[in-house]
Protein backbone atom coordinates (compact mmCIF):
# COMPACT_ATOMS: atom_id res chain seq x y z
CA UNK A 1 0.00 0.00 0.00
CA UNK A 2 1.60 3.40 -0.74
CA UNK A 3 2.29 5.66 1.94
CA UNK A 4 2.54 9.44 2.07
CA UNK A 5 6.13 9.86 2.00
CA UNK A 6 8.77 13.14 1.92
CA UNK A 7 10.97 13.51 -0.75
CA UNK A 8 13.09 16.12 -1.03
CA UNK A 9 12.16 17.59 -4.23
CA UNK A 10 13.87 20.25 -6.27
CA UNK A 11 12.35 23.84 -4.54
CA UNK A 12 9.85 25.77 -7.06
CA UNK A 13 6.18 26.35 -7.02
CA UNK A 14 5.16 23.02 -8.78
CA UNK A 15 6.17 21.34 -5.85
CA UNK A 16 4.91 23.66 -2.96
CA UNK A 17 2.40 21.60 -1.02
CA UNK A 18 -0.82 23.99 -1.19
CA UNK A 19 -3.49 22.04 0.58
CA UNK A 20 -3.84 21.87 4.02
CA UNK A 21 -6.15 20.18 6.17
CA UNK A 22 -6.09 16.62 4.30
CA UNK A 23 -5.36 13.32 5.26
CA UNK A 24 -4.04 10.01 4.28
CA UNK A 25 -6.72 7.18 3.71
CA UNK A 26 -5.57 3.67 3.89
CA UNK A 27 -6.97 1.41 1.49
CA UNK A 28 -7.89 -2.46 2.51
CA UNK A 29 -6.24 -4.15 -0.37
CA UNK A 30 -2.67 -3.77 -0.27
CA UNK A 31 0.01 -3.71 -3.76
CA UNK A 32 1.33 -7.35 -2.91
CA UNK A 33 -2.44 -8.72 -2.76
CA UNK A 34 -3.18 -6.95 -6.35
CA UNK A 35 0.02 -8.48 -7.21
CA UNK A 36 -1.17 -12.26 -6.44
CA UNK A 37 -4.43 -11.88 -7.87
CA UNK A 38 -2.31 -10.73 -11.70
CA UNK A 39 0.38 -13.63 -10.46
CA UNK A 40 2.91 -11.14 -11.88
CA UNK A 41 4.93 -8.18 -9.45
CA UNK A 42 4.05 -4.29 -10.28
CA UNK A 43 6.99 -2.39 -11.54
CA UNK A 44 8.56 0.43 -13.70
CA UNK A 45 11.38 0.25 -16.62
CA UNK A 46 11.89 3.62 -17.09
CA UNK A 47 13.51 4.79 -20.84
CA UNK A 48 16.22 7.65 -20.84
CA UNK A 49 17.85 9.04 -23.84
CA UNK A 50 18.06 11.44 -26.77
CA UNK A 51 15.17 12.31 -28.86
CA UNK A 52 15.48 9.10 -31.87
CA UNK A 53 17.35 7.16 -29.68
CA UNK A 54 14.73 4.35 -29.59
CA UNK A 55 13.15 4.79 -26.47
CA UNK A 56 9.17 4.42 -27.84
CA UNK A 57 10.47 2.15 -30.51
CA UNK A 58 11.75 -0.09 -27.69
CA UNK A 59 9.07 0.26 -24.84
CA UNK A 60 6.56 -0.55 -27.76
CA UNK A 61 8.23 -3.43 -28.68
CA UNK A 62 9.27 -4.68 -24.78
CA UNK A 63 5.38 -4.38 -23.89
CA UNK A 64 4.73 -6.82 -26.89
CA UNK A 65 7.09 -9.34 -25.48
CA UNK A 66 5.27 -8.94 -21.76
CA UNK A 67 2.44 -9.03 -23.09
CA UNK A 68 2.19 -12.19 -24.91
CA UNK A 69 3.22 -13.64 -21.56
CA UNK A 70 0.04 -12.57 -19.88
CA UNK A 71 1.99 -9.72 -18.60
CA UNK A 72 -0.48 -6.34 -17.64
CA UNK A 73 1.31 -3.19 -18.89
CA UNK A 74 0.53 0.22 -19.97
CA UNK A 75 3.29 2.49 -21.65
CA UNK A 76 3.62 6.08 -20.59
CA UNK A 77 5.21 8.44 -23.62
CA UNK A 78 6.60 11.41 -23.28
CA UNK A 79 4.64 12.92 -26.36
CA UNK A 80 1.50 11.47 -25.65
CA UNK A 81 1.51 12.84 -21.90
CA UNK A 82 2.26 16.26 -23.78
CA UNK A 83 -0.99 15.75 -24.79
CA UNK A 84 -3.02 15.61 -21.94
CA UNK A 85 -1.75 15.72 -17.92
CA UNK A 86 1.33 17.56 -18.96
CA UNK A 87 -0.09 19.83 -21.61
CA UNK A 88 0.44 23.25 -19.77
CA UNK A 89 4.51 22.36 -20.01
CA UNK A 90 7.15 23.35 -22.15
CA UNK A 91 10.96 22.79 -22.20
CA UNK A 92 12.11 24.98 -19.92
CA UNK A 93 14.84 23.04 -17.05
CA UNK A 94 11.76 23.76 -14.82
CA UNK A 95 9.30 22.55 -16.74
CA UNK A 96 11.02 19.03 -17.71
CA UNK A 97 11.81 18.75 -14.37
CA UNK A 98 7.40 18.84 -13.36
CA UNK A 99 7.13 16.69 -16.10
CA UNK A 100 8.84 14.06 -14.59
CA UNK A 101 7.89 14.65 -11.36
CA UNK A 102 4.04 14.19 -12.52
CA UNK A 103 5.53 11.16 -14.71
CA UNK A 104 7.52 9.78 -11.84
CA UNK A 105 4.14 10.05 -9.45
CA UNK A 106 2.05 7.92 -12.27
CA UNK A 107 4.69 5.53 -12.74
CA UNK A 108 4.19 4.82 -8.99
CA UNK A 109 0.33 4.47 -8.96
CA UNK A 110 0.88 2.31 -12.03
CA UNK A 111 3.39 -0.01 -9.74
CA UNK A 112 1.45 -0.14 -6.91
CA UNK A 113 -1.56 -1.16 -9.05
CA UNK A 114 0.44 -3.96 -9.88
CA UNK A 115 0.86 -2.99 -13.40
CA UNK A 116 4.27 -3.19 -15.16
CA UNK A 117 4.30 0.44 -16.52
CA UNK A 118 7.20 1.73 -19.10
CA UNK A 119 8.14 5.36 -19.40
CA UNK A 120 9.46 6.58 -22.46
CA UNK A 121 10.60 10.45 -21.88
CA UNK A 122 13.95 11.67 -22.64
CA UNK A 123 14.42 12.77 -18.63
CA UNK A 124 17.82 14.56 -19.91
CA UNK A 125 18.78 15.53 -16.06
CA UNK A 126 20.60 12.99 -13.96
CA UNK A 127 18.81 14.75 -10.52
CA UNK A 128 15.21 14.14 -12.25
CA UNK A 129 15.69 10.38 -13.05
CA UNK A 130 17.08 10.32 -9.36
CA UNK A 131 13.73 11.80 -7.85
CA UNK A 132 12.11 9.27 -10.38
CA UNK A 133 13.70 6.36 -8.45
CA UNK A 134 13.22 7.67 -5.62
CA UNK A 135 9.61 8.24 -5.64
CA UNK A 136 9.09 4.82 -6.84
CA UNK A 137 8.95 1.46 -4.44
CA UNK A 138 12.68 0.36 -3.88
CA UNK A 139 13.29 -2.56 -6.17
CA UNK A 140 10.47 -1.32 -8.74
CA UNK A 141 12.57 0.57 -11.06
CA UNK A 142 14.10 -0.13 -13.69
CA UNK A 143 16.51 2.57 -15.83
CA UNK A 144 17.35 1.44 -19.24
CA UNK A 145 19.91 3.95 -20.99
CA UNK A 146 18.99 4.02 -24.93
CA UNK A 147 22.21 4.78 -25.88
CA UNK A 148 22.81 6.02 -29.79
CA UNK A 149 25.10 8.53 -31.18
CA UNK A 150 23.46 12.12 -31.89
CA UNK A 151 24.73 11.84 -35.16
CA UNK A 152 22.49 8.60 -35.51
CA UNK A 153 19.76 10.17 -34.15
CA UNK A 154 19.97 13.03 -36.27
CA UNK A 155 20.07 10.98 -39.60
CA UNK A 156 16.87 8.67 -38.07
CA UNK A 157 15.29 12.17 -37.38
CA UNK A 158 11.66 10.61 -37.48
CA UNK A 159 9.51 13.02 -36.23
CA UNK A 160 12.03 15.91 -38.11
CA UNK A 161 12.53 17.08 -34.54
CA UNK A 162 16.04 17.59 -35.27
CA UNK A 163 16.35 19.42 -38.63
CA UNK A 164 13.62 21.75 -36.76
CA UNK A 165 16.06 22.47 -34.02
CA UNK A 166 18.70 23.06 -36.14
CA UNK A 167 17.12 25.59 -38.03
CA UNK A 168 15.91 27.09 -34.56
CA UNK A 169 12.36 26.52 -35.58
CA UNK A 170 12.16 24.37 -32.20
CA UNK A 171 14.25 25.73 -29.54
CA UNK A 172 16.08 24.34 -25.95
CA UNK A 173 16.20 20.67 -27.85
CA UNK A 174 17.89 18.32 -26.04
CA UNK A 175 21.78 17.26 -27.56
CA UNK A 176 21.30 20.21 -29.52
CA UNK A 177 20.54 23.31 -27.59
CA UNK A 178 19.86 21.48 -24.35
CA UNK A 179 22.32 19.23 -22.14
CA UNK A 180 21.06 15.80 -21.88
CA UNK A 181 23.25 13.44 -18.45
CA UNK A 182 23.67 10.32 -19.55
CA UNK A 183 22.63 7.51 -16.89
CA UNK A 184 26.06 7.02 -14.18
CA UNK A 185 24.81 3.33 -13.39
CA UNK A 186 21.45 1.95 -15.17
CA UNK A 187 19.97 -1.59 -14.43
CA UNK A 188 20.43 -1.52 -18.72
CA UNK A 189 22.60 0.02 -21.32
CA UNK A 190 21.45 -0.64 -24.63
CA UNK A 191 23.54 0.59 -27.65
CA UNK A 192 20.59 1.41 -30.55
CA UNK A 193 23.05 1.91 -33.10
CA UNK A 194 24.61 -1.46 -32.61
CA UNK A 195 21.20 -3.73 -31.97
CA UNK A 196 18.30 -4.62 -33.80
CA UNK A 197 15.10 -3.57 -31.91
CA UNK A 198 14.12 -7.30 -31.35
CA UNK A 199 17.53 -8.00 -29.51
CA UNK A 200 16.85 -4.91 -27.49
CA UNK A 201 13.63 -6.03 -26.03
CA UNK A 202 15.04 -9.48 -25.65
CA UNK A 203 18.11 -7.92 -23.68
CA UNK A 204 15.39 -6.27 -21.32
CA UNK A 205 13.26 -9.26 -20.85
CA UNK A 206 16.41 -11.39 -20.09
CA UNK A 207 17.40 -8.58 -17.30
CA UNK A 208 13.55 -9.45 -16.26
CA UNK A 209 13.77 -13.04 -16.03
CA UNK A 210 17.12 -13.13 -14.29
CA UNK A 211 16.18 -10.67 -11.68
CA UNK A 212 12.68 -12.36 -11.20
CA UNK A 213 10.67 -9.61 -11.92
CA UNK A 214 9.24 -11.92 -14.37
CA UNK A 215 9.27 -15.83 -14.11
CA UNK A 216 11.80 -17.42 -16.59
CA UNK A 217 9.79 -18.96 -19.32
P1 LIG B 1 12.49 8.10 -29.13
O1 LIG B 1 11.26 7.53 -28.47
O2 LIG B 1 13.75 7.81 -28.35
O3 LIG B 1 12.36 9.54 -29.50
P2 LIG B 1 11.64 6.58 -31.41
O4 LIG B 1 11.44 5.19 -30.89
O5 LIG B 1 10.42 7.44 -31.61
O6 LIG B 1 12.72 7.31 -30.50
O7 LIG B 1 12.40 6.54 -32.81
C1 LIG B 1 13.55 5.75 -32.99
C2 LIG B 1 13.71 5.48 -34.47
O8 LIG B 1 14.92 4.71 -34.65
C3 LIG B 1 12.57 4.64 -35.04
O9 LIG B 1 12.30 5.09 -36.34
C4 LIG B 1 13.16 3.22 -35.05
O10 LIG B 1 12.58 2.41 -36.04
C5 LIG B 1 14.63 3.49 -35.35
N1 LIG B 1 15.55 2.45 -34.87
C6 LIG B 1 16.52 1.89 -35.62
N2 LIG B 1 17.20 0.96 -34.93
C7 LIG B 1 16.67 0.93 -33.70
C8 LIG B 1 16.95 0.16 -32.53
N3 LIG B 1 17.92 -0.75 -32.50
N4 LIG B 1 16.20 0.38 -31.41
C9 LIG B 1 15.24 1.31 -31.44
N5 LIG B 1 14.91 2.07 -32.51
C10 LIG B 1 15.62 1.88 -33.65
Amino acid sequence: MIKPRNILLKEGSMTEQKATHIYWHNGAITRNERERLKGHRGFTIWFTGLSASGKSTLAVATEVALHERGIHTYILDGDNIRHGLNKNLGFSPEDRTENIRRISEVARLFTDSGIVNLTAFISPYISDRLIARKISEKESFIEVFVDCPLEICEQRDPKGAYKKAREGIIKEFTGISAPYEKPEKPEIHLCTDQLSVKDGAQLIINYLEQNNYIQIQ
